[in-house]
């Protein structure tokens, strides 16, 4: 089922399904031992203008602390990724209670800002996944300057592919569809209609993008902060946040142990865990992975972890959590409901 369905469904029919206790069926088969968590960013809710699709991938500090309250309660093990990799090294060590790991992607300043407190408060473990072009302050952070334009214009001019092409922009439904079609292209293109997508659309705004970048990114200052409390992980999300897919072998190689190496030399200390940008990975990022000392790298994938999963730690699924995400489907999710319809009923996804 198209993800974007199964969220709006899921949304609807979440109190009904919750209510019939049918996803308690589903546990013991698709509910897996634990669950590997996928945040972006965590800040006060706002009140200007924002695009709906975008604005999803952020949370309140007050939903993060009720996401933990949720885990809490259910008895949940909090662990990091270091602990998951020793559960495969030492199944022994295997608890009868189901364990959950928080992960950022991206490297925002806001996770330092509203999510780090937090954290520390109820004393759980975490991991940020660092793209080094956002502290290095050399990212063009498209999808935050692409909502920031298409809110403020009434018509937007892109060049795609050689076609320059216009779209009014005026209502709020306009916004949110021409922000959509932008998106999705920019996402999947390589880095030749990217540059030129990406230098149609901010022509002049040079200033903007470094500001923006500065402005939402972590620092190294608050990366080295971070790395020294034993409840954080730095963890590498390449350089330059490419769909990896879409590179040769070189540049995807540079990207994965390139962004390992700035990081390292920023926090001096080991960088065992990984991110694949947009979930875009395919054989060879696995066996580029494989030759490194990295022990972990998570996807986009969406299904619970299963014991088989800790024996392919380089493809590792994740339950993304947005603004949709309530309690009751949070429920959905780990009880492994809503990651079954999802992946056709495979239990275990790689
Ligand atoms: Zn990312």
């Amino acid at each position: 089922m198209n993800k974007y369905y199964l969220e709006k469904a899921a949304g609807i029919l979440s109190t009904p399904l919750y209510y019939s206790q049918l996803h308690l069926l589903t546990k013991p088969i698709y509910g897996g031992m634990g669950h590997i968590l996928m945040f972006h960013r965590v800040l006060p809710v706002s009140e200007k203008l924002r695009i709906h699709n975008h604005k999803s991938l952020e949370i309140s500090p007050d939903r993060l602390e009720g996401i933990i309250e949720f885990f809490k309660k259910r008895n949940y093990d909090f662990i990091s990724l270091d602990d998951l990799v020793a559960l495969k090294n030492s199944p022994s060590k295997k608890s009868e209670r189901k364990f959950v790991v928080f992960t950022f992607d991206d490297g925002y300043v806001d996770n330092y800002l509203y999510a780090y407190p937090i954290f520390r408060k109820y004393h759980v473990p975490f991991t940020i996944y660092v793209a080094t072009n956002l502290p290095d302050s050399t990212a063009t952070l498209w999808w935050y300057l692409l909502e920031d334009i298409v809110v403020k214009r009434t018509s937007l001019r892109v060049d795609v592919e050689g076609t320059e092409m216009t779209f009014r922009t005026e209502t709020v439904k306009e916004k949110e569809m021409v922000f959509n079609k932008i998106r999705n292209w920019l996402a999947v293109a390589d880095e030749k209609s990217l540059s030129t997508l990406l230098s149609s659309l901010f022509r002049g705004s040079e200033d903007e993008i470094a500001a923006k970048t500065k402005e939402l990114s972590l620092t190294w200052q608050q990366i080295q902060e971070l790395s020294q409390d034993s409840l954080v992980t730095i963890g590498s999300h390449t350089v330059n946040h490419f769909p990896l897919n879409s590179l040769t072998a070189e540049k995807s190689t540079y990207e994965i142990l390139e962004s390992k190496k700035i990081i390292e030399s920023q926090i001096a200390r080991e960088v065992k865990h990984f991110c694949y940008p947009l979930g875009s990975y395919g054989t060879k990022e696995i066996e580029i992975l494989g030759k490194t000392s990295y022990a972990t790298a998570t996807t986009i994938k969406m299904a619970n972890i299963f014991a088989e999963n800790l024996q392919h730690p380089l493809a590792l699924p994740r339950i993304m959590i947005n603004t949709l995400t309530t309690d009751k489907i949070l429920s959905l999710q780990v009880n492994g409901f809503l990651p079954a319809l999802r992946n056709k009923f495979k239990r275990v996804v790689i």
